[in-house]
């Protein structure tokens, strides 16, 4: 590929801004390319077809001296970017947990950017500010969590996650803010449990507070991926007898590999009797519980000291925006404000501003494009988006149950679906069974990507490559959950007449034949 130059003849706008006349006419202009973009994201390859440093080798390496028309830029968005692109927007982008940048989360952002606010202190973005404490109450209400529940903005799970994890650090009262974690012979190890299905944001939590990866008990889990609350209390109990201090539990509320939910009410009290905060992680599945009739998925969680969800994931908002929900608030400032003589404000005291609550002293106006994102769909609009996901998942989960060419891999509680293909050959061992049939199905699922009609990803459960089906796409309908199914069927046929090919064992011949049956 040839690189392309720099145009030597630059185009050169007055000082200031581009000219209002063109904002106008480019923003409709741009506007128009979105809709049309959205309205045709099933027309192209979810996954971009290209290969690590294609994309690249057609961008000058040097940044023009002179400005270049919006025209050309505007051209080479279609020519250049969205080609390399993986198409989140596809309605059959079924992989890790697919999302939605529905129409309001993006006139949300839209906005953002022109305010340009910074919501460091409520004098320097009052309406951001309050609005940010209005969308955290309405999502609350939404998902029945107590009032009592004050919350912030961060941009993700994993950065909300940490910050939890910082305020039960500090509600210790070891000085740790003051003097650290290194060089000190009077502290004991500290100990946070979660799952061994928990996200590997707890993991990086702990790394990056200093506590150290060995800080992380990672608890079994039960038969349906759930953590095994007579493990954690047994860790507890042992960590206790050996002078570690157990301070935290992470539960989660739709883990990410299986989308399982930890026992919240018997965690609870364990973190009662044992005096530990209890963070949920409800990255993902918290946007279900507004849904009257899941609403149960939060059991327990009333009594958490600190509870995350991520709208970016399951409720039609663009990327990014984590909501921490914190009975805390005092102690998570405790643990982070720190405040120089420049951004000190008179109303300091009655006022909440958001710089003392976190790492960061800047941040986006987040809160605008959920607000926008509630108000368009409504509470039940919302609902009955998410309650339709979930109805397509059980569907897709029963064709898989149905066929004797596939198996559940675990429960289906929300919109994801795990999965394998599973044909059976004679007189095999388990072990080699595994092993078959991890290469099969990765196999399938490299195949159904490459089609470009449709993106699944994987996880590994006790050893069994899984493949997961994750429905989140507010464009996804019946027909392509449908289509999906069809696809992999396709392949599985492809793949096993392949295998026959290469094996000459008359049974396995037999036997993978006799069960391919496409829907
Ligand atoms: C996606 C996810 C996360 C991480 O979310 P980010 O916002 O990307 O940091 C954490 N926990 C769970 C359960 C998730 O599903």
């Amino acid at each position: 590929m040839k690189k392309l130059e720099n145009k030597p003849e630059g185009f050169a706008p007055p000082l200031g801004d581009m000219p209002a006349t063109d904002f106008r006419r480019y923003g409709h202009e741009i506007v128009d390319w979105i809709s049309d973009y959205l309205e045709r994201s099933a027309d192209r390859p979810v996954l971009a077809p290209v290969s690590p440093g294609d994309f690249r080798l057609q961008i000058p390496a040097a940044p023009p001296s002179k400005g270049e028309a919006m025209d050309e830029i505007l051209a080479d968005i279609d020519r250049l970017i969205v080609p390399a692109l993986t198409h989140w927007n596809h309605p059959a982008f079924f992989a890790y947990f697919s999302i939605s940048a529905s129409a309001p989360g993006i006139f949300g952002e839209l906005l953002c950017a022109a305010f340009n606010v910074n919501q460091m202190l409520w004098r320097t973005s009052p309406a951001a500010t309050e609005l940010e404490e209005v969308a955290l109450a309405w999502l609350g209400q939404m998902m029945g969590l107590p009032a009592e529940f004050a919350g912030i903005i961060y941009d993700t799970a994993s950065v909300s996650t940490m910050h939890a994890l910082a305020a039960a650090r500090e509600q210790l009262n070891l000085q740790i803010r003051e003097d650290g974690m290194s060089g000190r012979a009077n502290l004991p190890l500290l100990r946070v449990y979660a799952s061994e299905q928990a996200h590997s944001s707890i993991e990086k939590a702990v790394i990056t507070l200093g506590l150290g990866q060995r800080a992380l008990r990672k608890i079994p889990t039960s038969a349906d991926y759930s953590m095994n609350v007579a493990a954690l209390i047994q860790a507890v109990e042992e960590d206790r007898r050996e002078g570690v201090l157990p301070f935290c539990v992470v539960a989660t509320v739709g883990t990410t590999s299986t989308t399982s939910i930890d026992p919240v009410p018997a965690i609870a009290d364990v973190c009662v009797q044992h005096n530990l905060w209890l963070h949920v992680d409800a990255a993902y599945a918290g946007s279900a519980a507004i849904v009257p009739e899941m609403r149960s998925v939060l059991d327990g969680c009333d009594r958490a000291d600190s509870l995350v969800t991520n709208p970016h994931k399951w409720l039609f908002t663009p990327l990014d925006i984590s909501l921490l929900y914190c009975r805390r608030m005092d102690v998570l400032r405790r643990a982070f404000s720190l405040v120089p003589e420049y951004l000190r404000t008179d109303e300091a005291d009655t006022v909440r501003n958001q710089m003392d609550y976190g790492v960061q002293l800047g941040r986006r106006f987040r809160a605008l494009k959920l607000w926008m994102v509630v108000r368009y769909f409504g509470h039940e609009g919302l609902a009955e988006r998410i309650r339709e996901h979930c109805r397509l998942a059980r569907l897709f989960a029963g064709w898989v149950e149905e066929s004797p060419n596939w198996e559940l891999l675990a429960p289906v509680p929300f919109s994801l679906v795990c999965f394998r293909a599973c044909p059976t050959v004679e007189k095999e061992s388990e072990e080699t069974r595994r092993v078959r049939l991890n290469k099969l199905n990765e196999q399938i699922m490299q195949g159904v990507n490459q089609t470009g009609e449709a993106f699944l990803s994987h996880t590994s459960l006790d050893g069994v490559f899984t493949l997961r089906l994750a429905i989140g796409n507010i464009r996804t309908t019946e027909a392509h959950t449908q289509r999906t199914w069809h696809v992999l069927n396709e392949q599985f046929k492809r793949l096993s007449e392949l295998g026959l090919k290469m094996t000459p064992d008359a049974n396995l011949t037999h036997s993978i034949s006799a069960h391919v049956e496409l829907p």
